[in-house]
């Protein structure tokens, strides 16, 4: 039989099976099941999910539950260490990458937002450079249509270590989804109802709350999350693979040769008890042990360490997240500003008291590099002010702009920088090099000085700020 005359069948059967149904009971469709998630995994690049597969492999393997991944971009931008493709070809392949690490972990529904690789460890660059709002959209839609229960993503916060801001991105987006994806309000084209034939703009999913948000951080120091969340060895051995469960997640990351080709040759050539020795050490393992996934908040009651699965149900948590309220007349403050400014509104506002923050604000620049202290001056709208700023440097730090006497316009926030040049230090030095601080102060007529202070670490490389 032709193809053609097969389509011709088969949409005479179609016909006669809706006319049938039109004289009985008629069925209303239910959501797909096939595309349900117990978790929703949401990171920003190919290879990024393999902070969490340890975990991963065990939910999926052994507890039996349904993994979703959902990544922020393509990951073009980086160099490509295996192949000559370069760009959008390469993004298209790291795209492969992904899906092909996931599969071997069992992860089918894999999706990607249009998220753009940002080289800034600044989340507001990322955010500006994805297209916030329009990404913001799809993760909601994503959120409806694969209706997790946990969401786990990259830590929303500055620290020492890589830092960047494409990862601080998707954890933005997840966090922010994960509050409005219950709101009918929000997206309403997406839960409308679609007509019974051809519909071309409604989407006819069901508003969906996630249960419980967890992080993961782009820290280099891992030990101060613990206790943070619930902890998972990455050493036990699945009880369905045989295999323990860093093992399962190294094979999963075996695909992203246009990441780490070298590495990948290196570790295929290992024997399992050599392979088992490099995991075990905290100076060569991927991942620490126990890993810690760190508890952001729970729609229903639920403790920090709680194990991730339990208290998807009972009593709702009140939080009614509101963000800092308005200057008082006449009176000045500063802050440090720039995405610092933002993650203390964005914690409150997402009632995210729990989440860790580094107690004096902290990040890591190029040695011989600039470095920039944003502020805000929050003041009274209704008149200029006039305002000393001063900048207190460890030696051979050197201040290029932004201190001496200045005068604000008649506006309630004012946006400063203070720019700093840092000191081209030894690999010795930079070996050994510990945080440095700087400490910026302002002045303002009648008032006491207030300071800003940030800790500022001299590395080889890395992302800029
Ligand atoms: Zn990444």
């Amino acid at each position: 039989m032709s193809i053609r005359k097969q389509m011709r069948l088969l949409s005479g059967l179609l016909l006669l099976g809706t006319v049938a149904i039109s004289y009985g009971q008629e069925k209303v469709r239910s959501a797909d099941d096939r595309f349900k998630a117990d978790i929703l995994v949401v990171v920003a690049h190919p290879d990024d999910e393999g902070a969490v597969t340890p975990y991963l492999a065990r939910a999926i393997y052994d507890m039996h539950k349904r993994v979703a991944v959902v990544f922020g971009t393509h990951g073009g931008s980086g160099g490509n260490n295996y192949g000559k493709e370069r760009a959008s070809a390469l993004a298209d392949m790291r795209g492969i990458e992904a899906r092909a690490a996931c599969a071997r972990l069992g992860i089918q529904n894999v999706w990607f937002l249009d998220g753009k690789d940002t080289a800034s460890q600044n989340v507001l660059n990322s955010l500006a450079n994805w297209g916030h709002g329009a990404n913001l959209e799809k993760m909601v839609q994503l959120i409806r249509l694969t209706r997790p229960d946990i969401i786990i993503t990259s830590l929303p916060g500055i620290y020492i270590g890589e830092n960047h801001g494409d990862h601080q991105a998707a954890g933005v987006l997840a966090t922010e989804a994960f509050d409005l994806a219950g709101s009918v309000t929000v997206f309403p084209s997406q839960v409308a109802g679609a007509s019974p034939k051809r519909e071309l703009y409604l989407e006819n999913l069901n508003p969906w709350q996630p249960k419980k948000i967890y992080y993961f951080a782009d820290a280099q120091d891992d030990k101060q999350f613990v206790g943070s969340g619930p902890a998972y060895s990455i050493m036990e051995v699945s009880p369905s693979q045989k295999k323990p469960y860093w093992r399962l997640a190294i094979d999963a990351a075996m695909t992203h040769l246009t990441q780490y080709p070298d590495e990948i040759h290196a570790l295929e050539k290992l024997s399992d008890v050599e392979l088992q020795k490099r995991m075990s050490d905290p100076d060569t393992g991927w991942w620490s042990e126990p890993e810690t996934l760190i508890f952001g908040k729970s729609y229903y009651r639920s403790m920090p360490t709680d194990d991730v699965f339990t208290n998807l149900n009972g009593k709702t948590v009140e939080c009614q997240g509101s963000a800092s309220t308005a200057q008082l007349a006449g009176s000045t403050s500063v802050e440090l500003g720039g995405p610092w400014a933002f993650y203390k509104e964005f914690r409150k506002v997402h009632c995210l008291s729990e989440l860790p923050v580094a107690k004096v604000a902290e990040i890591a620049v190029k040695s011989g590099g600039p470095v920039s202290i944003p502020l805000i001056i929050h003041h009274d709208g209704t008149k200029e002010l006039e305002i000393s700023v001063s900048a207190a440097v460890p030696d051979g730090w050197k201040v290029t702009s932004g201190t001496g006497k200045l005068k604000l316009p008649a506006e309630d926030r004012t946006n400063l920088q203070v720019e700093i040049e840092t000191p081209t230090l030894n690999a010795a030095e930079l070996k050994n090099g510990k945080p440095q601080l700087i400490r910026v102060q302002v002045e303002a007529a009648g008032q006491a000085a207030q300071t800003v202070e940030l800790r500022v670490l001299l590395r080889n490389g890395g992302l800029p700020q």
